[in-house]
């Protein structure tokens, strides 16, 4: 019988009001029911804002340490049930162990740097323009915060967003991935067992289009904090703009590995194999295209396609593993559309190319990593994101022409280059437009203490991760305190008296 899960309200874990409910599976093996849950609407999202926004006024008080000191607990429980949560983040959405284990880590490593921040949140003390005047400008709370989550990272990315939104003295209600409520629900649960009072943290499960709009078209909720495709990015941005509500908007990606001729051709092998099949290429900064030099594509290119087809696709949680599923069945489906419209664009397929039959494989949503070559800059497969395990190598002639290509997409999230020239890596730097790049490391690997975010249609100019984020789940209150008996009037030409 599969786990039944529930919504978390007001500190009480409780059905859907209507009682519906929804499945999820494995997806390695469709067979296995990972559990049941609610199948929440409008009303339950409403109770969830109310419960949230009376917390509000009781967690705004809380001094800012203390309220880091449960992050603190939150972490270590996060720590003691590392391979609990790992485990069943594979059942549910497919990567392997290690980077289940690695996505936990990074919301361990997010509690603490949390915790810490308790103790920062820094303002400002300015000197005043007038004799005998106190000027600071300090950090205070905002309100109801909707959090709002896809399914690529289940743990890490919940954690960039409501962890911060603690600290800074906010109250959530949120609404994670379909893909992925099991992990939410367990991340939940340690909020819960570390201390975080009732109503401050609200888990509620259902679609996007129901749960999600209520959340983004609430008048009390005051900030919306949002990861997922660039479509659903826009649709959010136009409704939250009735109420005016602050969004963060993390959104789709395009991501690029770009290789001189001058670079250490092993490191950049290994760079590309990782940054484009790990996570089933279903990371936001995943590499989606290879950019070579033409003096060095066609031996790349042999080399590339030895290792990618040596890559073992299974379930996950099996050692020896290096690929798992597509997340479910319409993403294995939009991948396959995407190899196609490669093929018919006159791109050649050398590696991959369809869904396997053979063994277990059947019984799951998985796609051969497939590698295209003769991509031209403008194909489709070269522009749009596909967000599985594909791979368009582009051949380029100088560092310009290159950089120019990396750049021409919608997106602006990560990228790199491969080169020992120290002269080009300071060129790429400055030319690139993109909100991340690495020099001789792969489009993947976020430090959580680091910002993490892109430009053009990537998002909406905020960042998650490190210190920037405090600046989206705080507000700035400015404060004068004028101690002069007197009256002092700024905005008037003093200089003339
Ligand atoms: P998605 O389809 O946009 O869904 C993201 C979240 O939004 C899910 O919780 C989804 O709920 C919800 N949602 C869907 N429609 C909604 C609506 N109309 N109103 C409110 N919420 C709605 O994205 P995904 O397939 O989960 O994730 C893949 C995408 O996320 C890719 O484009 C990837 O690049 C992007 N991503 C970006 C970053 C970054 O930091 N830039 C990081 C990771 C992923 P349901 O699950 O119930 O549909």
């Amino acid at each position: 019988m599969a786990k039944k899960f529930q919504n978390y309200v007001d500190g009480k874990w409780v059905d859907a009001i209507s009682g519906k409910t929804f499945e999820n599976r494995n997806p390695a093996n469709w067979d296995e029911v990972v559990g049941t849950f609610p199948k929440s609407g409008k009303d339950d999202v409403e109770v969830a804002i109310r419960a949230a926004r009376r917390a509000f006024e009781e967690w705004r008080l809380v001094p800012a340490p203390k309220r880091g000191d449960i992050l603190k607990k939150v972490g270590d429980l996060m720590v003691e049930k590392k391979e609990e949560l790992a485990k069943q983040m594979t059942r549910e959405m497919g990567k392997v162990l290690a980077e289940t284990r690695g996505d936990v880590q990074e919301g361990i490593d997010t509690a603490y740097y949390a915790a810490s921040e308790g103790r920062r949140l820094f303002g400002h003390t300015v000197p005043s323009e007038l004799p005998n005047k106190f000027n600071m400008a300090m950090r205070v709370p905002i309100g109801v915060a909707g959090i709002i989550t896809p399914w690529n990272f289940p743990m890490a990315i919940p954690t960039w967003k409501i962890f911060p939104a603690l600290v800074c003295g906010n109250t959530v209600v949120f609404k994670p991935a379909s893909d992925t409520p099991a992990t939410a629900t367990a991340l939940v649960e340690i909020l819960a067992e570390a201390g975080v009072p009732p109503g401050v943290v609200n888990i509620v499960h259902g679609g996007g289009g129901e749960v999600g709009n209520a959340i983004v078209g609430h008048d009390e909720v005051d900030l919306v904090s949002f990861t997922g495709s660039t479509m659903v990015g826009k649709k959010i941005s136009e409704m939250a703009s009735a109420t005016l509500k602050r969004v963060s908007l993390e959104l789709g990606g395009k991501n690029a590995q770009m290789v001189m001729p001058d670079a250490n051709m092993e490191l950049a092998l290994d760079g590309v194999l990782w940054g484009a099949f790990g996570t089933t290429g279903q990371r936001c900064t995943a590499t989606s295209r290879l950019l070579l030099h033409e003096k060095i594509h066609d031996t790349f290119v042999a080399e590339l396609v030895k290792r990618v087809e040596a890559l073992k696709l299974g379930d996950g949680l099996k050692p020896g593993i290096d690929v798992g599923p597509c997340v479910n069945e319409s993403q294995q489906q939009t991948v396959q559309s995407y190899v196609d419209i490669g093929l018919q664009q006159g791109a050649k397929v050398v590696a991959g190319g369809r869904i396997p039959k053979d063994g277990d494989l059947a019984r799951g949503w998985f796609y051969r990593p497939t590698v295209f070559t003769g991509v031209q800059p403008d194909h489709r497969i070269a522009k749009e994101e596909i967000f599985g395990p594909v791979l368009s190598v582009i051949k380029f002639r100088t560092l310009e022409e290159g950089i120019r290509i990396l750049n021409d997409t919608i997106y602006g999230l990560s990228s790199s280059l491969y080169t020992t020239n120290i002269n080009d890596a300071y060129t790429a730097i400055r030319d690139i437009k993109a909100g991340i790049t690495y020099i001789n490391a792969p489009t993947i690997g976020a430090e959580a203490h680091m910002p993490f975010g892109g430009v053009k249609q990537t998002g909406n100019g905020h960042r998650e991760g490190g210190w920037t984020v405090y600046d989206f789940f705080s507000e700035w209150k400015t404060v004068y305190v004028d101690y002069s008996g007197g009256l002092q009037r700024a905005q008037i030409d003093n200089y003339q008296d």
